[in-house]
């Protein structure tokens, strides 16, 4: 009597324990399909140069230790926040910031909007674009200036404005925000938003496609232009901003085919010579030296070495 009623309670046992675990298999089902429909919030990176923030017209602003870069420093983090707001309101969700001029180590941290992440100092292999990669959903660009021998533009240079002239990547020139978003195409990440003077912004529209972009500046010549009080700027970036995140799947991703002829244009003879000691890089003329990347990672990868040996 005991061992039959054992077995009645044990059978009933299980069939209990299979309702529930059918009940627990819907319930993991139902939310499985609420979120997968449940549309991902767009990853976002910023990578933040300096000559390009609506004030700065020249290196008095852009050079730790000159007399106006501690107030530039608080117009380069609210220019960024000002972008970082706009993304939020338009529903981004992670966002990750790359401090990317001179030493790295411009963006006041403390003053930065706490939510995103901030990545810091040089050097770093992939540059202006360090940590991208394919779980990003779209680029943005603050501070950004024109390329070197761009006449008219405030402060406008190559990566490094003492040494190179150009670099052309399969015959084209670039400037360094096509050079960001010719790493970002490389992971299939499009710029979508790009804050600096009216050359830089006209080349990236030209060029990358109809984004969206925050004239901060007119510049008049190397080291002049006509500003705006640095709350209007931080109005139209936050503005533009928030439009581009909420079009955010209208932007296409700059690509470029491998392998890439990269040619590094020296102002001097001597860097060019010097460099051609090297296996790989070819000397093509007087100023020019050739190397043949296999990818966007190697031509990162050459720039930043060359650049990071000569500045430290
Ligand atoms: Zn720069």
């Amino acid at each position: 009597m005991i061992c039959k009623n054992y077995f009645k309670r044990y059978a009933g046992g299980i069939q209990m324990f299979k309702k529930l675990l059918l009940f627990s298999a819907l319930i993991i089902l139902i939310f499985g399909v609420i979120y997968s429909q449940t549309p991902k919030k767009p990853k976002i990176y910023i990578t933040v140069d300096m000559e390009g923030i609506g004030p700065a017209v020249s290196q008095i602003q852009t050079r730790p230790g000159d007399s106006e870069y501690e107030k530039a420093r608080k117009w380069l983090t609210s220019e960024v926040n000002a972008c970082i707001e706009g993304s939020l309101e338009a529903g981004a969700g992670e966002i990750v910031v790359a401090d990317s001029h001179w030493n790295a180590q411009n963006i006041l941290p403390d003053d930065l909007n706490e939510s995103v992440y901030l990545i810091r100092g040089f050097p770093r292999p992939m540059m202006l674009m360090e940590g991208i990669d394919s779980s990003f959903d779209g680029v943005m660009v603050i501070g950004a200036h024109a390329k070197e021998g761009t006449s008219g533009a405030v402060i406008s240079h190559t990566v490094w404005g003492t040494k190179f002239f150009d670099i052309r990547l399969n015959g084209i020139s670039v400037s360094e925000t096509l050079l960001n978003a010719i790493i970002a195409g490389e992971f299939n990440v499009p710029v979508i938003f790009v804050a600096g003077d009216q050359f830089i912004t006209n080349e990236a529209k030209k060029v990358l496609g109809d984004i969206e972009v925050a004239v901060t500046k007119e510049s008049i010549g190397w080291l002049s232009a006509k500003t705006r009080h640095p709350k209007k700027v931080y109005e139209n970036i936050k503005e533009k901003c928030k439009t581009a995140v909420s079009k955010i799947k209208d932007f296409k991703p700059y690509k470029i085919n491998a392998p890439i002829k990269m040619e590094i244009v020296f102002k001097n003879t001597y860097d060019a010579e010097a460099l051609s000691f090297i296996p790989g890089f070819k000397r093509i003329d007087g100023h020019t030296v050739l190397f043949e990347a296999k990818n966007v990672k190697e031509v990162s990868g050459v720039i930043a070495g060359i650049f990071s040996i000569n500045t430290r």
